[in-house]
This record gives structure tokens, C-alpha cells and sequence, in this order.
């Protein structure tokens, strides 16, 4: 390897740190584990013939030639301008659409299967995520952050098949009536001062990111913010007990799911509590209503993102189900529990539902998601792997979901790859397609603004100018998802 970034990080090695990004380039050597899946692995590959959307949510640009070298883009340009080096591998890529690496800004090393129960899954979900495109996770909350710190090694160390990691410390909640999930392995602060102890053990393990899940008081949540910025990390949430607005004042760095977990329009909220009737109030809540702009404005204002999240949709009755992959992919147990579950949530009553009043609720979060971009806001997207929502194959339905809440094709893809990048403050070296940024490129059959859904005919996905076999990689993982 022999460039400019490369020679930064030997001459300035104490502030590498804070370059989570460089870390993650290609180890010397790939493991068989690894090996196996790698399709192309030639020091320089130009990628000629492809329809190109590079991640700026620019248009499309036709026959496009990507030169990569050490793991780099190096050229950019209409096929024919871009001289290929001899020796260079050269992919002929005609009716093929490139799009960068995704970013998934919530995107869990476990998954939460119908039963709602938490299965880590160090072997599926890696394996997943890497063969849908998706480069670069935040995992966005933790029940097993050692499982997660040692699978990021693994992967570092070209042991395991993967995406670079951003690792988020275990969910931290606080005292009340909605704390019950501190049984399943969610971390309650009772202090301040445990709050801040626990952000700065988190620091020193390698978290990047800590989570807030839904019961939290600002007393402590505006602790554990504090201490996080202290020692150089961000916080995100998951919220309802604090609205969007109270979090932005705290100075949360992300939120998380949209409209959904917004308490901010309930009259009859009480400071600290996840109004009752919290569901019942967006569902009924007028999408004109001058406090949503006001949410936005105090957002774009802050620079706070937010992230939609492709299990958002699984919550709500009467959308389509599982697709073949899916279900191909699940323990058949799950499947059929999955099925049995997505039966029962479209023939139930509004205030049955796991979440209820989520028909009425889910459109209007799509809603919510355009407005919040159309009023400034940065959206970014991640999966939260549930359901029928799986690691990977989740982040690229968020292309189909994205394009139908209003965005064209290449917002969307920048949404799902720059807005990421920049949420994780890693845009100068990934999130769009250009030269000299590091090489993640997901190579996609077909043409991608003609039909969003080809994003599953994903067939090479290039991590650091090294390119695996997509199709592989999802083969490996038949019937895992649910049981490792
Ligand atoms: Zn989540």
C-alpha cells in the first residue's frame, strides 16, 4: 500500500483512533473462512460498462469505467477516457448498475425473531450484511458487545467474512415503568454517576456509539451525553420517555426510527414517561401540524440525523411478506413463526397489534421521513434486523421503501451510503463513489433506476477493492438466521 492516507496514519499513529475508517483496510492475508467467498482480488480492477450512481444523489451516469488500485478508487470516467493499466483485471460489466458500499447506521449482530427473542448471530448476520452490499454497520445497542468487539477483530484480521464494525456499547436505560428490558441484558443507570462510569468503561472496550432505549430520564440521559462527548463518543436513541425535541436539547448526536418513537406531539406527556396513548396520538396526528416542523427545524438546526429503519414496515399490517430470500435464510421454525406472525398482525384489531395503530402509523413516518429531508434534515438507514427484516437483505429493502416515501433512486442510494458515512464520520473515505476514497462497491444486475427491487440481484460486492461473491456468501447462511 502505498498512498498519502496510508503514510498519515504511520506519521500521526496516536490520532488514528479517532479514523475508526483507516483501521479497517484488508489484512495481509484472508483466512479460508474468507477466502472462499473472494471472487476478485487483483491489485488493480477496473469495473468498465456500468451504469454508475455514485452516492451524491446526482443522476445516474451511463458506461462508466471504476479503476481500483490497493484497495482505492483511483480513476472515475466515461468508459474509453480512463486508461487501464496492463495487468489490471478488467470486469466487463455491461447491464450492470454500481452503487457505493451501504452504510447501515442500525444494523444489530443478533436477530429478533418473531418470539422476540434475542439470538446473536456472529455467523449469519456478518455473512448477510456483506452479501447485500452493506460495507460499513453501527450496530445501534448490545446485548453481547464482547461477541460483537471480537467479531470486529475477526473480520479485521480477515478471519470471518464481514462489514467494518462501529461498535455501539450495551443499551443503557434508566428507572420506570417501561425499564422491564433491563432483564434482557439493557444496562439501568440509577445515577449519574453510574451513567458516566459506564460510558467511560465503554470508551476504553471501543465502543464509538452508546444507545438510549425508550425509558430515560433527561437527568440521566443528559449524564451519559456528556460523558460520551467527553471522551470522544456519540449517542443515539431509541426514544419515547424524552421526545425528539427534549433529546436534541441534551444534545443526542442521531435518533433513531423516525416518527414512530416521537413523543413530542402527545398533549397529555409528562416529563420523563412514554405517554400512554403515545401510538394512538401519531395516528391520528394532522402530518400539517405546525409542531412537526418544529421538530425539524430544531433538528436540521442541531445537525441531529435520523434513521430510518427497514423493520419499521414489518410492524405494520397489511404489507407484503417475506420475499423467497427471506424465508430461504430463516430456520424453517422461524419462517413458520414468522408467517404465523405477519398472519395474525394483518387480521388484528388496531390496538392488537405489537405496536399498535401501525397501519395508520407506518405511512405516515414514510411521510414524516420526506418531510424531515425536504425541511434540511439528514436521513440516514439501517435495518434493526426483526421480523422479516433481516441483517443485509432489510438495508436493501430500504431502497423499495425510500423511493416509495417520495425520493428518486440515487436519493435514496444517498441516503443508504453518504448520509450513513457521514452519520459515522467516515465521508472522506467511504459513502460515495470517488477517487480516492477506499474501493466499496456493490455491483448490482440490472438497471437499478428502472427497477428499485434489482438491488437483490446483487452479485459482487467489493470491500476494500476486494470483491466477493454475493450469491455465496447468502448460500452459506441457509436456515442459519434465527439459530447462530
Ligand atoms: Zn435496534
Amino acid at each position: 500500500m502505498n498512498n498519502p492516507r496510508t503514510s498519515l496514519i504511520v506519521l500521526t499513529g496516536a490520532i488514528a483512533f479517532f479514523a475508526p475508517a483507516l483501521q479497517a483496510q484488508r489484512p495481509p492475508v484472508f483466512q479460508a473462512e474468507v477466502r472462499q467467498y473472494v471472487t476478485v482480488d487483483s491489485p488493480t480492477v477496473a469495473l468498465t460498462h456500468v451504469r454508475l450512481i455514485d452516492g451524491t444523489g446526482g443522476p445516474p451516469r451511463d458506461d462508466h469505467t471504476i479503476l481500483v488500485s490497493d484497495g482505492r478508487i483511483q480513476a472515475v470516467g466515461a468508459t474509453g477516457m480512463i486508461s487501464i493499466p496492463s495487468g489490471a483485471k478488467v470486469l466487463d460489466l455491461t447491464g450492470h448498475t454500481v452503487i457505493p458500499g451501504i452504510v447501515g447506521v442500525h444494523d444489530h449482530m443478533f436477530y429478533s425473531t418473531p418470539q422476540m427473542t434475542m439470538v446473536q448471530s456472529p455467523y449469519a448476520s456478518p455473512r448477510l450484511y456483506l452479501a447485500s452490499g452493506v460495507t460499513t454497520v453501527r450496530t445501534t445497542g448490545s446485548f453481547s458487545p464482547y461477541a460483537e468487539l471480537n467479531l470486529k477483530g475477526g473480520i479485521e484480521r480477515g478471519e470471518v467474512p464481514g462489514p467494518r464494525i462501529h461498535i455501539t456499547a450495551p443499551y443503557v436505560i434508566s428507572p420506570g415503568p417501561d425499564a422491564h428490558l433491563d432483564q434482557i441484558g439493557m444496562h439501568k443507570l440509577t445515577t449519574e454517576e453510574s451513567a458516566r462510569r459506564m460510558v467511560r468503561y465503554w470508551a476504553e472496550e471501543g465502543a464509538e456509539w452508546i444507545k438510549g432505549y425508550t425509558q430515560l430520564s433527561r437527568q440521566i440521559f443528559a449524564a451519559v451525553i456528556d460523558e460520551a462527548h467527553k471522551h470522544g463518543l456519540k449517542v443515539t436513541g431509541h426514544l419515547c420517555s424524552i421526545s425528539f425535541s427534549e433529546a436534541v436539547r441534551l444534545g443526542i448526536d442521531n435518533i433513531e426510527h423516525g416518527f414512530r418513537t416521537n413523543s413530542d406531539y402527545d398533549r397529555s406527556k409528562q416529563q420523563d414517561l412514554c405517554p400512554p396513548t403515545h401510538f394512538e396520538t401519531l395516528a391520528k396526528l394532522d402530518m400539517n401540524d405546525p409542531r412537526i416542523q418544529e421538530t425539524f427545524r430544531l433538528m436540521v438546526e442541531r445537525a441531529v440525523p435520523m434513521t430510518t429503519t427497514a423493520v419499521n414496515e414489518q410492524l405494520a399490517p397489511g404489507r407484503p411478506g417475506p420475499d423467497p430470500r427471506t424465508i430461504d435464510a430463516m430456520a424453517p421454525w422461524i419462517a413458520e413463526q414468522e408467517l404465523a406472525r405477519r398472519a395474525q398482525l394483518d387480521a388484528s384489531t388496531p390496538t392488537g397489534e405489537i405496536y399498535p395503530h401501525m397501519r395508520e402509523i407506518y405511512p405516515r413516518s414514510q411521510q414524516y421521513e420526506r418531510a424531515f429531508v425536504k425541511a434540511g434534515g439528514l436521513l440516514a438507514a439501517g435495518v434493526d434486523p426483526a421480523f422479516g427484516a433481516l441483517a443485509g437483505f432489510g438495508d436493501q429493502r430500504n431502497l423499495e421503501l425510500l423511493v416509495q416515501a417520495g425520493f428518486t433512486v440515487p436519493e435514496a442510494i444517498q441516503i443508504m451510503t453518504a448520509n450513513g458515512a457521514k452519520v459515522l464520520g467516515v465521508l472522506a473515505d467511504l459513502g460515495t463513489v470517488e477517487v480516492g476514497k477506499l474501493a466499496d462497491l456493490v455491483v448490482i444486475q440490472g438497471d437499478l433506476m428502472a427497477n428499485p427491487g434489482a438491488i437483490r440481484q446483487t452479485t459482487i460486492v467489493f470491500k476494500d477493492g476486494v470483491g466477493y461473491d454475493s450469491a455465496k456468501l447468502i448460500a452459506s447462511v441457509k436456515g442459519q438466521v434465527g439459530v447462530r
